[in-house]
């Protein structure tokens, strides 16, 4: 981990910004149980990517049966928010940090208790209709919303590919799969928090993919400090006004606890 004079300079930086906007990816869940994409042993060393581009679950029933048979192992696996999660969520009921954007779709975040998330991929804690015959990567759906659970007691009812009751078309988790449009309000929603913060706090993310790649650069050309926490280098390291390498548990609990000493409750 990097040394004691990092976690100073980012608590010092955290209890000195005005507004703190918290970036995170799939890194921010590992200690909790949850694989990262690209690591060893990552969700990529048992999963086929293929299985997860949107215009595949849409042709092929077995690709949904796929997808809802990793949903399960995901929920069956029980995670839960870690000394990282708890970390940010005290920062916000503290003061500095107004907004979570997140790649993950695990909604450990909320679980921890913060309340004000953005979800670029979407949540897998839900399901939606996506409509009968959705074309061009975007979903086409009649509204139908409803709680992973719904999804999971279809398919323990025998019912091997769950269809919306309200229209027949397609459900799928509310996630982003590859290939498929990205929420465009959640995205525009991110972009103006990261234009109105003054320090952009990113955790766990290799900043590989986009929009998420682009967030650092946006911060810092609205005139915002960038720090980035990761256990391994990324690619924008050179951007950021600070890098602390270590394991987000560790360094956002210690981080936070300099700065919580002296808030309130
Ligand atoms: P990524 O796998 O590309 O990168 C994760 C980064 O976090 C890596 O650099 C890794 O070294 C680092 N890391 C892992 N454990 C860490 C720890 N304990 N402390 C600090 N750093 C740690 O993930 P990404 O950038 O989020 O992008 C991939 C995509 O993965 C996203 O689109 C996301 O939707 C999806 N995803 C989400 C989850 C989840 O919801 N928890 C899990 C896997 C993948």
């Amino acid at each position: 981990m990097s040394g004691s004079a990092d976690l100073e300079s980012l608590s010092r930086m955290l209890a000195g910004a005005d507004r703190v906007v918290a970036f995170t990816g799939a890194g921010i869940s590992t200690e909790s149980g949850i694989p990262d994409f690209r690591s060893p042993g990552g969700i990529w060393t048992r999963y086929d990517p293929r299985d997860f581009i949107f215009d595949r679950y849409v042709a092929e029933p077995e690709v949904r049966a796929n997808s809802w048979a990793m949903r399960r192992a995901f929920f069956a696996a029980n995670a839960r928010p870690n000394a990282a999660h708890r970390a940010l969520a005290r920062l916000e009921a503290v003061g500095p940090l107004a907004t979570i954007i997140t790649q993950n779709i695990d909604g450990l975040h909320q679980e921890a208790g913060s309340q004000h998330v953005i979800e670029i991929h979407g949540t897998a804690r839900e399901v939606a209709c996506i409509g009968v015959h959705p074309v061009g990567g975007a979903p086409d759906g009649c509204g139908f919303v409803a709680p992973h659970t719904w999804a999971f007691e279809q398919l323990d009812a025998g019912v091997d590919d769950p269809g919306c009751p309200d229209c027949g078309g397609l459900v799928k988790s509310a996630t982003i799969s590859f290939g498929q449009q990205m929420p465009l309000d959640a995205v525009r929603r991110a972009q103006a928090e990261v234009a109105a913060c003054d320090l952009l706090l990113v955790v766990g993310s290799s900043l590989q993919v986009y929009p998420a790649a682009a967030l650092p650069g946006e911060a810092r050309r609205y005139g915002a400090q960038v720090v980035i926490v990761n256990d391994e280098p990324t690619d924008l390291d050179d951007l950021a006004h600070l890098v602390v390498r270590g394991r987000a548990g560790e360094v956002l609990a210690a981080a936070v606890a300099g700065i919580d000493s002296d808030a309130p409750g």
